[in-house]
């Protein structure tokens, strides 16, 4: 019988764990890909959305002050 192949490292704190473990026992973080997956890439659709708004805002302002900057000259 292999130990080697019924364990596996942690990826944060390299501590052996059963393999196929959700949750490292030692500092319990989760190590499963699925929810991982999803919470990153909730975050990416996050920071899409925050800089489209950002990228609308700034291009508004920029127009009205142009506009402003257009009369005033007049
Ligand atoms: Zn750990």
């Amino acid at each position: 019988m292999t130990v080697a192949k019924m364990s596996q490292k942690c990826p944060y704190c390299k501590e052996t764990i059963n393999a196929g473990a959700t949750r490292c026992k030692h500092c319990h973080a989760d190590l499963s890909a699925g929810s991982k997956k999803k919470a990153s890439a909730l975050a990416n659709l996050d920071n899409f959305r925050t800089g489209f708004l950002c990228g609308i805002l700034f291009t508004l302002i920029l127009t009205v002050l142009g506009y402003f900057h257009f009369f005033a000259g007049e």
